[in-house]
């Protein structure tokens, strides 16, 4: 059983808690030697499961109830528990919330309750297409269009990299509606998978795969009321999407962190190496210590961040870029040294540790690469730095 002091800080509830422990059991019973071989299937029947266990209650909000709102400590919790266990079932509850989003946070009553009731039971499957071929990191360069013609927006272009491509009900997306440049003339709209004009055209494997593929949108042709917000708030919509949803690839990476730790204290606590267990060697327990470092650390930044937003931060985008960036780096290297302390079998196919090593790649790249984190870091360092020299001078001259 992986360490769970953490659940006693400050920064949860009794709710917390209780959640935590449901979740733990739940996924014990449910999670253990599952079968990856189709993950279109393994995916599809993870959103039954938690949909029906009530897990997916957390990705979005009710529609029925005007104080809901996205917990993001619930988010994580549930993020880090289930990576711990199996990183497809993560991926599956991960997909709902991000794929669902903008609705949550940016949709009419109408929009909410026609799709949340749907994806929070595990009755609809959602994904979120904000990355084109020729701009990914770069969104604001985004060439996607949709044009309104006729009372109707007509949608040209490709989206690539969607996760959950091909096997979502409902996607989020995102294209430029005006002439405005850059981040200013973009949209974000619902499209349900089944729309004419759109079409799967390629799916994109990886190391560690999922459901993944490359869209295109040929004069697909969607209603007004698909519009979420305002014409030209789609950078706005995808970049507030984002601030809540990054600190749960951090809670990700952080369960595949403690997962590492935990078996590496398994093999060697059990390895005999020269009379004695690997353990009792002292770089050994070097080994060990930087581990642990990594991961209470990771998950104090994760927590903060969430903590950060549940209690009313407008914004967090620096605590969530610090959280993202420090504990996916931090989780890569935890997991290299899990893979390192189990020698041969550490890199033999099919081992806990060698499937942690293909896992958490991807994380240091989506929803914003480890580099623009550091941009984002240092743009936000630096307009605190300054508020505060300010804030200094007028007091220094209000005093004088
Ligand atoms: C497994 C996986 C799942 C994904 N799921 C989704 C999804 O569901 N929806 C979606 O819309 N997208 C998704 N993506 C796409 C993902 O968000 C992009 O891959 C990511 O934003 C990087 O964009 P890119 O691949 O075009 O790389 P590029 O933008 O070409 O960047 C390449 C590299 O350049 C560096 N770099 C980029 N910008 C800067 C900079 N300003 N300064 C310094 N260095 C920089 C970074 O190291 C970066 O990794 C997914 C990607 C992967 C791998």
């Amino acid at each position: 059983m992986a360490d769970q002091s953490f659940l006693h800080w400050p920064f949860f509830d009794d709710a917390h808690r209780v959640l935590h422990a449901r979740l733990e059991g739940w996924a014990e019973a449910n999670l253990q030697h599952s079968d990856h071989s189709d993950t279109d299937e393994v995916c599809r029947q993870f959103v039954v499961k938690l949909g029906k266990a009530g897990f997916l209650r957390h990705t979005a909000i009710d529609p029925d109830d005007p104080a809901s709102t996205l917990d993001v400590r619930s988010l994580c919790l549930i993020r880090e528990t289930l990576a711990r266990h199996d990183g497809l079932a993560d991926f599956a509850f991960a997909m709902q919330g991000l794929g669902t989003g903008a609705i949550s946070l940016f949709g009419t009553a109408e929009q909410k309750s026609h799709w949340l009731p749907k994806t929070r039971a595990g009755e609809a499957i959602s994904a979120f297409a904000l990355t084109e071929p020729g701009s990914g990191s770069d969104v604001a360069n985004s060439t996607m269009t949709a044009q309104l013609i006729d009372g109707e927006y007509v949608l040209n272009g490709e989206k690539t990299w969607i996760s959950n491509a091909g096997i979502a009900d409902v996607y989020t997306v995102f294209a430029r509606t005006g002439d405005a440049p850059g981040a200013k003339g973009l949209s974000a709209f619902i499209v349900a998978a089944d729309q004419v004009g759109l079409e799967i055209v390629e799916r994109l494997d990886t190391i560690a795969p999922h459901p993944l593929a490359r869209l295109r949108f040929t004069n697909c042709r969607i209603p007004t009321t698909a519009l979420l917000g305002k014409s030209g708030d789609g950078f706005k919509i995808a970049m507030s999407v984002l601030d809540v949803f990054r600190s749960t690839v951090a809670a990700a990476a952080l369960g595949f962190a403690r997962r590492a730790l935990d078996e590496a204290l398994n093999q060697s606590t059990s390895r005999k190496i020269q009379g004695q267990v690997l353990f009792d060697l002292q770089m050994v327990q070097g080994h060990i210590a930087d581990m642990a470092v990594s991961v209470d650390a990771s998950a104090l930044l994760t927590y903060r961040a969430a903590w950060s937003k549940d209690v009313g931060a407008p914004r967090i985008s620096r605590e969530a870029a610090m959280a993202k960036l420090f504990s996916t780096e931090e989780a890569q290297k935890v997991v290299d040294q899990a893979v390192q302390l189990h020698g041969g079998e550490g890199v033999r196919s099919g081992t806990m540790v060698e499937r942690l090593y293909r896992e958490i790649r991807a994380l240091r790249i989506y929803e914003g690469a480890t580099d623009v984190q550091k941009i984002i870091i240092a743009r936000q360092t630096l307009t605190a730095f300054e508020a505060s020299t300010a804030s200094a001078a007028s007091a220094a001259s209000a005093a004088s």
